[in-house]
């Protein structure tokens, strides 16, 4: 690896002049906050997942939190989540103390199994958050059917469909993250949308203290005006950004074909974005370790299941997942030239192990390619 970091990083901000000048004309007009910038980002967010109005935040994480406030979600209440998923969603039921119930996901997809989280429903069920987990909606007919209130967390997946629908466009409420490295970027950001004025008016009001004649508990969660210009600046750029994730993953289905991986799974009755490309490999910590031998850096596309965070067991599949995905890299910067020397060096690891740690001993193997230096 050079001292700079890997030669080919695993994810990276799409940044380009126009963004730059957007963001540098906001600077200039010397309105910083709550100006035009915010609320026509939010009506353009709002357009392109079809909602009829949007709340911009400093982060997916305080999204998620004016999510469950405007759902009236309290201590006692509570929220299903899968188990394999961005742990900014216990910490936003933490913030409002409710308490997560865990369901397992759906090992094909890695998205919220509905069978078990339909076993988590109780009397005190106020929530389901659902995050489009690496780019693909989840099986949201059957999940908002239930009645329950559904949060779709799209933090990972804009401009996906789901039986010819927007994810997004399914819930009482979604959120957006637009951290640095997500789809879309403002550096740090998020966004709540919803088709109900009472919900986004709720929001809108907790989002900040200003100017209001009440006293309750309000939050500073506003997105500034620099943020909001590189979000339009970006949003402008996303049908460029899908159309180049897709020929970037097409590239690696095609390289990794017939090699002894699990390749993304995408059901005919839903459309992938490839936020993240997912492979399932025997041993998902060492084919990471390898390839960063190598330069390229791949990493386990979720740190820790949830139920581990929350010292429970159970959860299989994300047990599964955890010890076997890894995420290769993907972002519209990244070149064929790069995708390929990614995938060339996947099928390189796979093919150097196709004897298990048992048989290469019993052979005798040794030297530089014996068990120990591959660490299998
Ligand atoms: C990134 C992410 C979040 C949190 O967003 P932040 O902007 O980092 O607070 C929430 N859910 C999912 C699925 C994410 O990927």
């Amino acid at each position: 690896m050079s001292p700079d970091g890997p030669l080919i990083p695993h994810s990276r901000p799409t940044v380009d002049r126009r963004d730059i000048r957007a963001v540098a004309d906001v600077l200039r007009s010397g309105c910083l906050a709550q100006g035009e910038q915010v609320r026509r980002f939010e009506e353009g967010v709002a357009s392109f997942l079809g909602r009829r109005g949007g709340v911009a935040t400093s982060s997916g994480t305080s999204a998620l939190h004016l999510a469950l406030l405007a759902l009236g979600v309290r201590p006692g209440d509570q929220v299903i989540v899968p188990s394999y998923a961005c742990v900014a969603l216990l910490h936003a039921i933490q913030y409002v103390g409710a308490d997560p119930r865990l369901a397992d996901i759906d090992p094909d997809t890695y998205n919220l199994c509905p069978r078990a989280a339909r076993r988590r429903l109780t009397r005190k069920t106020r929530a389901v958050i659902v995050p489009h987990m690496f780019g693909m909606p989840a099986d949201l007919d059957e999940i908002v059917s239930w009645g329950v209130p559904v949060i779709e967390d799209c933090a990972q997946t804009l401009g996906a469909t789901y039986r010819g629908r927007q994810a997004g466009a399914w819930g009482v409420l979604t959120v957006c993250s637009f951290y640095a490295t997500k789809v879309l970027t403002t550096g740090e950001g998020g966004m709540l949308l919803s088709d109900s004025d009472t919900l986004l008016r709720k929001a809108r009001d907790l989002r900040d203290y200003d100017g209001r004649a009440t006293l309750r508990v309000r939050f500073n969660y506003k997105m500034t005006e620099m943020q909001a210009a590189l979000g339009r600046s970006q949003l402008r750029r996303l049908p460029a950004f899908l159309e180049r994730r897709q020929g970037l993953a097409a590239r690696y289905t095609a390289a990794l074909r017939g090699l002894p991986v699990r390749l993304p799974a995408v059901p005919p009755d839903r459309t992938h974005i490839f936020y993240r490309y997912v492979i399932g490999v025997q041993d998902a910590a060492n084919l990471v370790r390898r390839l960063r031998a190598r330069g390229i850096e791949c990493k386990p596309p979720v740190t820790g299941s949830l139920h581990r965070y929350l010292g429970q067991d159970g959860c299989p599949a994300a047990e599964a997942a955890s010890r076997t995905a890894v995420s290769l890299p993907l972002y519209p910067s990244l070149s064929d030239g790069g995708a390929d020397a990614v995938a060339g060096a996947v099928v390189d690891e796979l093919d150097r192990r196709p004897l298990s740690r048992r048989a290469r001993v019993a052979q005798g193997v040794r030297g530089p390619r014996g068990p120990e230096a591959l660490g299998v």
